[in-house]
């Protein structure tokens, strides 16, 4: 995903601007145009961005931000603020109940993912209880049906399609008609996209819209769309009432930006991102930790949540003590390792944050990543305690280094790499300190 570039960029210029020695209006200026340019580059909307740059201005003061201590703060919680905003609407989308039926009409261009984010909806309601059913009203796009029976067959849900009917608005109805029926809670209507946004599709999908009344119009959109990404949604909007936005194939090289564009012109809220092709690539969106990671902030909200949600109460001080101190010794690696290799509740606490999880144990080499890990661990079983305790990467010189690797029976090569992760790792640690973590959600971190 092209958005670390744009975290990374944002950072530098928060970075440049809290080493100036003084804080002046072109300081803060050349601050802003920087970011600007970073979201412009990830292809966020350029009027979004100018109102963004507007609405910053306006609630940074400068005088303290020439007075404080916590430049970068203040500013990296000014743009942490005004992205959320921008990617939050104001107001929630219909969500189904279940129990009782819900029509879902989805809508997008051909190729944005739509059939296949249709099943990955359907599977994720399936796990939560619901009761859901496919219809492909897409009678343009020849193999569409197949290739929703297919996705429903594999998770086991009822669907309906034609092969001769050619009418989608018929098809529509009788699918929503016989799902009512037979009691599903969820029935979910796949629609024809067309490569262009031409005339024809949107009569089409007014027409199975006006037929079918769904509870709720979603919009699928391709993430790598780019700046294209506003006039698309727009023009969704405009014919069918969207109430809210998946945005697909976060997983590859989109600059993600077109997301908060989608939103504004929607004025819905994204609800869902596709990071994948397989049903389960499919993650519940939530502002806040999304721009955390944006910014490259980790995702700090929900890493609160989860540190009340899943340690213990009586670990949770002695944790929590360690990350405000945010000194990082061997041991604690050693340690987080452990947890990581049990998966047991810290694992999944580390495996929010970056860095921890995604790139030493990428999703799909998880073998690897564990043999790389107990090996980690066999050389850390070949040093000191004063090794071992030491925050100080200078005290491992080379003939210590040479020790460790005998002792251990491994290359000075793998104490050298190891050192190298340490460090990555206790420059993340070091992020969190000074933390205040003592309430849920704190945002104090930023
Ligand atoms: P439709 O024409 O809008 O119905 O698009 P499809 O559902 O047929 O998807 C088009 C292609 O995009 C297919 O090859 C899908 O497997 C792929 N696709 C859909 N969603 C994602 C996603 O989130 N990530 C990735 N990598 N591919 C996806």
């Amino acid at each position: 995903m092209v958005l670390a570039q744009l975290g990374g960029s944002i950072s530098r210029a928060l970075a440049q601007m809290s080493n100036a020695t003084v804080i002046d209006e072109k300081v803060l200026n050349d601050c802003l145009n920087e970011i600007s340019r970073a979201l412009l580059q990830a292809d966020v909307q350029f009027k979004m961005v100018r109102d963004m740059q507007a609405n910053i201005k306006r609630i940074v003061n400068l005088e303290a931000l020439a007075a404080g201590t916590n430049k970068r703060r203040i500013m990296q919680q000014a743009v942490f603020t005004e992205l959320c905003n921008m990617l939050d609407p104001g107001k929630p989308s219909f969500t189904p109940k279940k129990g009782k039926p819900s029509v879902v009409m989805f809508v997008g261009l051909q190729g944005s993912g739509k059939t296949t984010t249709c099943s990955k909806y359907a599977y994720y309601h399936q796990k939560k209880g619901f009761k859901p059913a496919l219809v492909c009203a897409d009678t343009f796009r020849a193999g569409a049906f197949d290739q929703l029976k297919q996705n429903a067959t594999k998770a086991k849900i009822p669907f309906y399609g034609s092969y001769m009917e050619s009418d989608p608005v018929k098809i529509a109805v009788e699918g929503v008609e016989r799902f009512k029926k037979e009691n599903c809670d969820l029935i979910i209507v796949d629609t024809s996209g067309r490569h262009k946004q031409e005339a024809a599709l949107f009569e089409e999908m007014r027409q199975v819209s006006e037929a079918t009344k769904p509870d709720l119009v979603i919009f699928v959109m391709d993430s790598s769309i780019g700046q294209a990404a506003f006039d698309q949604a727009q023009a969704f909007k405009q014919s069918v009432s969207v109430g809210a936005v998946i945005i697909t194939k976060m997983d590859g090289h989109a600059k993600g930006g077109g997301a908060l564009s989608a939103v504004a012109a929607t004025k819905s809220p994204v609800i869902f991102i596709g990071t994948g092709e397989h049903i389960d690539d499919f993650e519940v969106f939530d502002v806040k930790p999304f721009v955390s990671r944006l910014l490259g902030m980790g995702d700090w909200s929900g890493f609160m949540d989860k540190i009340h949600e899943v340690i213990p109460t009586d670990q949770q001080p002695d944790l929590l003590q360690k990350l405000s101190e945010g000194s990082f010794s061997l041991r604690l690696m050693y340690e987080q390792f452990q947890n990581l290799l049990k998966m047991g509740p810290i694992g999944q606490v580390f495996s929010m944050l970056p860095g921890f999880s995604a790139e030493l144990m990428p999703k799909g080499h998880e073998k690897e990543s564990q043999a790389k890990i107990k090996r980690y661990m066999t050389m850390m079983d070949s040093m000191t305690d004063a090794e071992l305790d030491s925050t100080n990467p200078k005290l491992m010189t080379e003939s210590r280094i040479i020790r460790i690797a005998r002792g251990s029976g491994r290359p000075v090569r793998d104490v050298m790499d190891m050192l190298e992760e340490y460090k990555r790792l206790a420059k993340i640690w070091g992020k969190m300190k000074g933390l205040k973590l003592q309430k849920k959600g704190d945002m104090s971190a930023l």
